[in-house]
């Protein structure tokens, strides 16, 4: 059983809740999709509880933002707020870390290729948005496609969408895979939970799991620390 995160956005609340649910799991083995850092108020935090674990992660835009290798010109101006303030309070050691992540990971797991990538593994540094109903030709990349970015969970065959928002499905074996795991600290499906994915390598099957937490906690952190109101207040609609 592998765990795959994404869009973690700097919200220690959330990334704790699935931690724990991926541990209560017995899960041990887990990889990230990138934007670990952005929009949210720890940063540092959860950087260091990614280095903590056992845990393959690449890199995201926004995680980009703070390396300063990506132009704030392609961020909304909530996100440019979030980049220049997680500048300001980021360790060196964390943003070291960061830097240190790839644009792309590539495993082979029961003879499948299988992509980890921030957004489509075409050319990930391009940050293209894949969605339910919008692919690309991101298939010609891999069999097993994970992608996070658009924070929308899902799971997608090349004949269209399977699985939106929860629940389980199995894969079928002869066809190739795109799976969004969802944002763990800023869903915007419509659903306030904290969202992950589970890939059963063995049943092949794929489990988008939803996690309740402490958006008030969250919440008030955002505006303690002079960030954006909306960037707490999206948290609650989960958009
Ligand atoms: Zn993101």
């Amino acid at each position: 059983m592998i765990a795959i995160i994404s869009d973690i956005h700097s919200n220690l609340e959330a990334l704790n809740a699935v931690l724990d649910d991926i541990k209560n799991r017995g899960i041990k083995k887990i990889f990230c999709l990138g934007d670990i850092v952005g929009y949210g108020a720890n940063p540092n935090e959860c950087v260091e509880l990614i280095r903590g674990i056992n845990c393959k992660s690449v890199v995201g835009n926004h995680d980009y933002g703070v390396l300063g290798k990506e132009s704030l010109d392609y961020f909304n101006k909530y996100g440019i707020i979030a980049i220049l303030w997680t500048k300001k309070v980021i360790k060196n050691e964390n943003l070291k870390f960061l830097e240190s992540l790839p644009l792309i990971i590539e495993e082979k797991i029961k003879g499948k290729k299988v992509i980890f990538s921030h957004a489509n593994p075409k050319s990930p540094e391009l940050w293209e948005y894949l969605f339910p109903d919008y692919v690309d030709d991101a298939f010609d990349c891999g069999d097993i496609i994970f992608v996070g970015h658009s924070h929308i969970p899902f799971v997608n065959s090349e004949e269209g969408n399977l699985l939106l928002h929860e629940g389980k499905i199995h894969l079928d074996g002869d066809k190739k895979h795109l799976i969004n795991p969802g944002s763990v600290g800023q869903p915007r499906d419509g659903i306030n939970k904290a969202s992950y994915c589970i890939f059963d390598e063995k049943d092949f099957k794929i489990e988008i799991v939803r996690v309740e937490y402490d958006i008030k906690k969250t919440y008030e952190k955002i505006i303690k620390n002079g960030l954006p109101e909306w960037l707490g207040e999206r948290l609650f609609l989960g958009r």
